[in-house]
């Protein structure tokens, strides 16, 4: 167990200042030096004279992969032919996009895997493209540059990211609570100073990201001096907000229905209609598996919008058998392409066909064909090299290949088998056999597809179960009335802490604390408002307690709060802290009903004499029972 101190307890921090703080001393998703002097230069914050040219083309790497991304489907918005050079495509994408995608890329590189053990590194970046890939069809329909949004909505979470890798073990301990996303920022902000949020735009700030997309993170306020914040960061705050529910039903991030709800309701805000809208989500799925293939994240299928939205897991897996395939037909011969096409076309099949060998090659490598049937002999490339080019590519090496040859010897057979093929059929062909063997490859397919999307749902399922699983775990932890870890919680930490202090010989205490009068508070205000105190003191105990301090509702009106590594002088300091707090405080317990309320609290600290966790408890009670009859409203410490 780490008791760093975490940048909160150095008196009130702002995020900033707990930024530096572990900036300075943590590990945190850093770009590579070549993107960050990237975005400097672009930001106008580099004064060296280092030409932007010169300096982009020195990192090869970053070349290739833009001079891909530009031609890719992430990439052409525009009509036309693709810019090919790098001057071009680095003038066609405009700087900031440049080096927006160089930080992208390099943050991707390089954080792919990590310490904190209950952080899916991989499901992180698949939302992070899912969300990237809606940021940026959205921001298209605005007008607004579509690579600059990818980057944007991709990267709009890394403050999650960034907890994961400056706090493996303390992040990993707040995720196994499994809060609803809209507490997490609270208990970030408890436990490490920041909220992965605030996190995320200082990130955006050290990296050069754009003010514009900084302030959008949050919802955007009026600025000083009662101005409205621009429009550019109000629509970025529009447009990422709806991309992180798309991403989430991309994800399938339960529960669904509430999502749904919130996503149609925000593209109405966007004057988008539900089929409109659906068929916008079609898109961006389509988007999102494009980027998964670019930066090589396993994708994860996504059904159509309608579908989704009307089925459950089962009837997705079932749906399956209805995708159509994609057959790739190539020949160099016209007359026989037509007739294969003849036989070959049906309504669950997608043809695609293809004249020569080197065609097929980028057919197949762009389309994806589930089938190939090819020729043996082409001009340039043979249907047999072509065969074990596919096989030795990633994105096409599950092909089922059909080799169509004049050739019958066994040595050439087996010549075609050794390249990768699947099957043969002679030519001149028969109708019948062809459509015979197509059917049997097909079958094949449908089965792997079958196998391939039971395995997927397994995974939901396993996942779900687990997120359950945590969920009921936490509850058995947890008071219902105020939130706070309960009596049950309390005593296993306390055990553990008594085990460890008997090991290191270090100081532990624990304080008693009994809200004064309480029964009175009942009885003049009704038990709802009794409820309502308590959870405020809850609160107030929480705020003002160290964040390594365990506060814990102990029963009635009774909590205890277990402070590791406090001696008899700390503790009775904290008590004493907690004590005047709550007794400074007017409770706003109702509509014009503020209450002030007062606590007494029994501090015991840790002596081999004590020998359990359950005597350390009893000396603290007693130690409280004190402080009781001597007037109540103070503290008092065992003896
Ligand atoms: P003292 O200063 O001696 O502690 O007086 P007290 O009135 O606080 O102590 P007492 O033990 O007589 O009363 C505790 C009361 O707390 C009685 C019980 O009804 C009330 N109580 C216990 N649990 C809850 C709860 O969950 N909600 C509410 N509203 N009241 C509770
Ligand atoms: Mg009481
Ligand atoms: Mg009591």
């Amino acid at each position: 167990m780490s008791f760093t101190v975490s940048p909160k307890d150095t008196v009130a921090m702002d995020a900033s200042q707990a930024f530096a703080h572990i900036a300075a001393s943590r590990p945190l998703p850093q770009p590579s030096p070549f993107a960050r002097r990237l975005a400097r230069l672009c930001d106008g914050a580099d004064g060296s004279p280092q030409c932007y040219d010169e300096l982009l083309a020195s990192d090869q790497e970053f070349c290739r992969d833009l001079l891909r991304f530009a031609a890719g489907p992430l990439s052409r918005e525009k009509e036309g032919p693709p810019a090919l050079t790098l001057p071009m495509v680095a003038a066609d994408l405009g700087r900031p996009a440049v080096a927006s995608l160089a930080t992208l890329f390099s943050l991707l590189r390089g954080n792919r895997h990590g310490k904190c053990r209950s952080f899916d590194y991989q499901r992180f970046w698949q939302k992070a493209l899912a969300r990237g890939a809606a940021a940026r069809r959205l921001a298209m329909k605005d007008s607004e540059p579509g690579p600059l949004f990818f980057v944007y909505g991709a990267l709009a979470a890394i403050g999650e990211l960034a907890l994961a890798t400056a706090f493996p073990e303390e992040y990993c301990e707040l995720l196994g609570r499994n809060l609803p996303p809209e507490k997490m920022p609270a208990s970030e902000e408890r436990l490490f100073g920041i909220s992965s949020l605030d996190l995320t735009a200082l990130l955006f700030e050290q990296w050069n990201l754009p003010t514009t997309v900084r302030e959008a993170l949050k919802e955007p306020s009026p600025q000083p001096g009662g101005r409205s914040p621009c429009r550019l960061t109000v629509k970025t705050h529009r447009i990422l907000r709806l991309a992180e529910h798309i991403a989430r039903i991309c994800m399938l991030d339960l529960p669904l229905a509430a999502t749904f709800l919130t996503v149609e309701r925000l593209a109405e805000e966007e004057r988008l209609g539900v089929e409109e809208f659906a068929a916008l989500f079609d898109r961006i799925v389509l988007s999102w598996q494009a980027a998964s293939d670019f930066f090589e994240i396993p994708s994860l299928s996504c059904p159509p919008y309608h579908r989704i939205k009307t089925m459950d897991d089962i009837g997705l897996a079932a749906e399956n058998d209805r995708e159509p395939l994609t057959l790739l037909l190539a020949d160099d011969d016209p007359i026989t392409l037509i007739c294969l096409e003849k036989v070959l076309k049906a309504p669950h099949r997608r043809l695609l066909t293809a004249r020569d060998g080197q065609e097929a090659l980028a057919l197949a490598l762009e389309k994806r064909p589930q089938l190939l049937v090819t020729d043996w002999l082409m001009p340039g490339l043979s249907g047999i090299d072509l065969c074990k080019i596919l096989r030795k590519t990633s994105v096409t090496q599950h092909t089922y290949i059909v080799v169509l040859t004049g050739r019958e010897s066994d040595d050439e057979l087996l010549k075609a088998f050794d390249a990768g093929a699947d099957d043969y059929v002679t030519k001149p062909f028969n109708a019948k056999v062809l459509q015979a063997r197509i059917a049997s490859g097909e079958r094949l397919l449908r089965s792997q597809r079958t196998i391939a999307h039971d395995r997927e749902t397994i995974k939901r399922y396993a996942a779900r179960l687990a997120a359950s699983n945590r969920k009921l775990q936490s509850l058995a932890m947890s008071d219902f009335l105020t939130g706070l870890p309960n009596r049950r919680s309390a005593l296993q930490r306390l055990k553990n802490l008594v085990a460890e202090v008997q090991r290191y010989d270090e100081p532990l205490s624990c304080l008693m604390i009994d809200i004064d009068h309480f029964k009175s508070i009942n009885d003049s205000h009704g038990h709802d408002r009794g409820d309502r105190v308590l959870r405020h003191i809850a609160r107030l105990l929480e705020e003002k307690a160290r964040s390594y301090d365990m506060v814990s509702r102990w029963g009635g009106e009774e909590f205890l709060v277990i402070s590791a590594r406090s001696s008899a002088a700390d503790a009775f300091q904290l008590a004493e802290r907690l004590r005047r707090g709550v007794a400074a405080e007017d409770l706003a317990v109702d509509k014009g009903l503020r209450l002030r309320v007062t606590i007494s609290i029994g501090v015991a600290t840790w002596h081999p004499a004590c020998r359990n966790a359950g005597e350390l408890v009893k000396r603290a009670d007693q130690a409280l029972y004190r402080a009781k009859a001597l007037g109540r409203n103070r503290v008092e410490a065992a003896s």
